[in-house]
């Protein structure tokens, strides 16, 4: 299935035997010629500017060693979790207990091989390619420690993947998942989050739902995923991936984010929240929280984005920088916007508790 994705694979010289480049290169059904051995992966990824749109027909896959900071606090915004009903909780407290909560996210990888024209990562790095980090142990290690500080002060480290990758898509081949189950089996008080747009959910389905994990899909209507999202799952499919794992006993969460604002977007946002309702329905108690959040943009990404996609949808609306310097649109029309969703979605059925606003102000 991934054979045909990547046109070169790099792979740093210390991890040439490791047994995880060699489950990979496995997978992939690597041929030798494909293959290209470097000290530091750092010598080519980001070395020179990959325009971001050659990731169509050339996309390169990166093995290697994160180095540095393997784990890093979380920006205010993601307060937004405290938000949520219950004035500091949304249900999803590993221990049981309402806890002040200090949000993290770990890095595994770098890129995805999707193509949402929105993006943040097209101004992030300087290539598109897929950056996946083998040195797992340590990141581990780096998340103990945070857990270990949290555990002192009474606080919840609540730890998130997903922020600069999905956190599923390729989760087949890099097979990381039950190193990550395991450790928060062990560590009961802090809890993860995983945020994908893929259907990928098959390793999953080997692991034991846990408590303090939530698996969580970024969904919006049909009509904004097949104008903006290239190469994803339907989100019909997405729905299903996620009421399946409910059903299954994992806790989920829905990411409704970024919403944009274009032709028939009430109608289609009306739709897709009472079709969500209904699908959900019989799995509300695994519901742990649904974010809604708008599309914005970091300058870097922001200019990244206007010349990728310079007929793009997205562009119909003025984008002004806002309180953060990102580009966001007008605060009434992001009012409206955030108060018709949260209105909606609990006119289709969902209870308020789990609703909270995303990196917005
Ligand atoms: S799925 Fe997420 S990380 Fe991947 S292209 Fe879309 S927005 Fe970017």
């Amino acid at each position: 299935m991934y054979e045909k994705l990547f046109s070169k694979i790099y792979i740093e010289e210390s991890l040439r035997y490791h047994p995880r480049v060699q489950s990979i290169l496995n997978a992939l059904h690597a041929k030798p010629e494909k293959l290209e051995y470097l000290e530091n992966y750092q010598d080519v990824f980001g070395s020179q500017t990959k325009e971001y749109l050659l990731k169509r027909h050339d996309l390169a896959l990166f093995l290697a060693e994160k180095k540095g900071q393997l784990v890093k606090e979380a920006p205010l915004g993601y307060a937004g979790y405290a938000k949520a009903a219950g004035g500091d909780g949304d249900g999803f407290h590993a221990s049981g207990l309402a806890r002040k909560r200090r949000h993290f996210y770990f890095i595994h990888a770098y890129n995805c091989i999707y193509e949402c024209s929105y993006c943040y990562l097209q101004g992030y790095f300087r290539s598109p390619d897929i950056v996946l980090f083998m040195n797992h142990e340590d990141i581990l290690a780096a998340m103990k420690e945070q857990v270990h500080a949290c555990d002192k002060e009474n606080t919840e480290a609540v730890f998130h993947s997903g922020e600069f990758s999905d956190s599923l898509a390729l989760s087949k081949l890099s097979k990381e998942l039950p190193l990550y189950w395991d450790f928060f089996a062990k560590h009961p008080s802090c809890s993860l989050e995983l945020r994908s747009k893929s259907l990928s959910i098959q390793e999953l389905f080997n692991l034991k739902p846990l408590k303090n994990i939530c698996v969580t899909m970024s969904l919006s209507s049909e009509a904004q995923r097949s104008r903006y999202e290239e190469k994803t799952p339907p989100i019909a499919s997405r729905i299903k991936a996620l009421t399946k794992l409910a059903g299954k006993g994992f806790s989920v969460g829905m990411h409704l984010d970024p919403l944009i604002y274009d032709d028939g977007f009430k109608q289609n946002f009306s739709k897709f929240a009472l079709g969500l309702f209904d699908s959900f329905r019989p799995y509300q108690e695994n519901i742990r929280h649904i974010s809604v959040g708008l599309v914005r943009f970091s300058n870097s990404s922001w200019k990244e984005f206007r010349k990728n996609y310079s007929h793009s949808g997205i562009l119909a609306e003025r984008f002004y920088p806002g309180f953060d310097g990102k580009q966001r649109y007008l605060r009434p029309l992001r009012k409206w916007m955030l108060g018709f969703a949260r209105a909606t979605l609990i006119e289709a059925g969902f209870s308020e508790k789990y609703l909270y606003d995303c990196m917005d102000n």
